[in-house]
């Protein structure tokens, strides 16, 4: 039986987990299995947009990473543009060293998109999103036109404060 750091709860380690974190040579987690659930969704940021610089060209972007990122972050245009290739980023992986200390360090040195949108137009204040046209604060939405504040909604047009639409 082990106790949550975060939250004090009891939870037990599966034998199948056992196994796994022996074949993988980690360390028990300290976490139970709901606390490291929501450390895995607080990774993803939909909504809370910062201004921030662009890695690459040094202009002042919209970005879902705070200034103080430790990330290389582009905007949708530099990311997706021929003018870096990511294949420059590719390394052997080194046996001697832990896999998370060297996964880190690509996670840092290979840029990322400010705001994950894909061919949208005017929508610069959107993420998740692919295909929308003149929105603002849609996530996860796809092929909008002129909506607002929505949540996971697609091919939708003229509309606001949707959610699964
Ligand atoms: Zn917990």
């Amino acid at each position: 039986m082990k106790i949550c750091t975060q939250c004090t709860t009891d939870f037990q380690i599966a034998p199948e987990d056992r196994a796994l974190y022996d074949q993988l040579g980690v360390t028990d987690p300290t976490l139970c299995p709901q606390c490291r659930n929501q450390c895995r969704l607080a990774w993803r940021n939909d909504r809370t947009f910062y201004r921030a610089k662009s890695a690459k060209s040094g202009s002042p972007i919209i970005s879902m990473y705070p200034p103080d990122t430790q990330f290389k972050i582009y905007t949708p245009s530099e990311w997706y543009s021929d003018d870096w290739d990511p294949m420059d980023y590719g390394r052997d992986f080194d046996f001697n060293r832990p896999f998370f200390e060297q996964f880190a360090e690509l996670q840092r040195e290979v840029p990322r998109l400010s705001m994950d949108i894909v061919n949208c137009e005017n929508s610069d204040y959107c993420n998740y999103c692919g295909d929308d046209k003149n929105c603002y604060f849609d996530i996860a939405g796809e092929g909008n036109e002129d909506c607002f504040y929505n949540l996971f909604i697609k091919y939708c047009k003229d509309s606001v404060d949707c959610t699964f639409v």
